[in-house]
């Protein structure tokens, strides 16, 4: 999977994933089959007991998934890769694929709601608890959640919709001295601004819904395997990947599989029960998108510093939170995690009521209200009338989502149109 090694960032968007031999379409194929062809029952049967590798049956594998799979890999210098049919299903693999009923988690409470709500909702229903802590907690703090049944760290490298940035090594450091692994989202930095095995991470996950499509055309996510996790290490607290699988013939997946373990596991076994897979087709228009997420993203971030600054100085704005601002909370951390660039998202307060920012809101032009960020198109949304507006001021507040925040998404027009938009809607 880590093909084109020593390649730059820019040529790894480009060239990698998929390498035609003689005669092979240059263009990764759509490989819209379900299913692919043996000659003898012989080679079928030793796909099954995963004594060979190939494809035979879409939900499990499929060519056109894994040449994208391998390109985000190799993007992200992990060892190996799998799409998911979208974001949510692949922190839930990530997830999943570590722990059972019993089990507990610890997660950055600065995270996507999508995520809040599978951790604090439908995994607690599946009997996997979560303790959710303070982004900026101490080691000690950190520390102080674990408890003997803890499988995994979570956390956000930048937070949807707070922009909070993490402290990735600090929150590896204290997973490692737990024996237990921290994936991170990194949706929003991408690995054009960030790469969490650099500091520590030892899974990371994308919903590549944002700015690796870029263009808003598909839903998907993305689990990437730093290969750095010693499962075996650790065999007792991760049973799933070290203990015989009985659904395949007793085959332990750290042994059979070293450091394609993980990645194996979650394919062979979540991926077959669960099937929340990419269509070959979301895959080609994300492999699209991927080629140019080199010029993209920091296109994106240079048009949000821009918009940020401007709205920083407007007098109906009463804050601004954005990592590339000097006397953001998270600046120190934006430069030591992010030195090239945070993202596009800038959540910011408008003075006044909730209708106030309704109003203005309404008055944008091509700024769009959507639900969705990190495309190329500007796009804006209001949490407290959208998103969270079963929710009353007061409970709007305990989340952390104050009535006068609006999420805005800074596309890749030009920042001084975009900024002409935003002035004559607040004026
Ligand atoms: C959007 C998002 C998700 C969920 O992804 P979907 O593709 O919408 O399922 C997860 N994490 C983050 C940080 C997100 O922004």
């Amino acid at each position: 999977m880590s093909d084109k090694k020593g390649y730059g960032l820019a040529t790894l968007c480009v060239q990698a994933g998929w390498n035609p031999k003689k005669g092979e379409p240059r263009v990764l194929p759509i490989v819209q089959s379900t299913t692919f062809r043996y000659e003898t029952s012989e080679q079928m049967a030793r796909l099954f007991d995963l004594a060979d590798s190939g494809y035979f049956y879409t939900r499990l594998q499929n060519p056109t998934n894994d040449a994208v799979a391998a390109k985000i890999t190799a993007l992200e210098g992990g060892v190996a890769g799998m799409l998911t049919s979208s974001g949510q299903a692949a922190n839930f693999y990530a997830v999943l694929n570590l722990c059972e009923a019993g089990d507990h988690i610890i997660s950055s409470s600065a995270i996507y709601g999508g995520t809040y709500n599978l951790f604090s909702v439908t995994m607690k229903k599946m009997g996997i608890e979560c303790t959710f802590v303070d982004p900026d907690a101490s080691e000690e703090e950190l520390a102080a959640a674990f408890r003997p049944n803890t499988k995994v760290l979570f956390g956000e490298t930048i937070s949807n919709p707070g922009v909070q940035v993490l402290d990735i090594e600090k929150f590896a450091k204290v997973a490692h001295e737990h024996g237990v692994p921290l994936i991170v989202d990194n949706t929003f930095a991408t690995p054009v601004n960030c790469r969490p095995f650099e500091w520590g991470a030892d899974i990371v996950t994308h919903s590549t819904t944002k700015y690796m499509d870029g263009h808003a055309t598909s839903v998907g996510g993305a689990i990437i395997d730093s290969g750095n996790f010693d499962w075996e290490k650790h065999a007792e607290r991760y049973p799933g990947l070290t203990q015989p699988d009985e659904s395949y013939h007793g085959l332990a997946y750290s042994k059979a599989f070293g450091k394609g373990a993980f990645i194996t596991k979650a394919t062979a076994q979540l991926m077959r029960d669960l099937g929340s897979i990419p269509s070959p087709h979301n895959a080609f228009l994300l492999n699209l998108g991927v080629e140019t997420l080199h010029l993209r993203v920091p296109r994106h971030c240079e048009n949000a510093q821009k918009v940020a600054e401007w709205l920083e100085l407007h007098p109906k704005v009463s804050w601004v939170h954005y990592p590339g601002l000097k006397n953001d909370k998270y600046h120190a951390l934006a430069e030591k995690y992010l030195p090239n660039g945070s993202c596009g998202v800038i959540a910011f307060g408008l003075k006044g009521t909730r209708e106030d920012a309704i109003e203005a809101i309404d008055k944008l032009k091509f700024i769009a209200i959507v639900t969705h960020v990190a495309d190329a198109r500007s796009c804006v949304l209001h949490p407290a009338s959208h998103t969270h507006r079963q929710l009353t001021d007061e409970q709007l507040r305990e989340a952390g989502i104050p009535v006068e925040l609006v999420r805005l998404s800074v596309g890749i027009e030009d920042a001084s149109d975009i900024i002409a938009d935003l002035e004559q809607a607040l004026a």
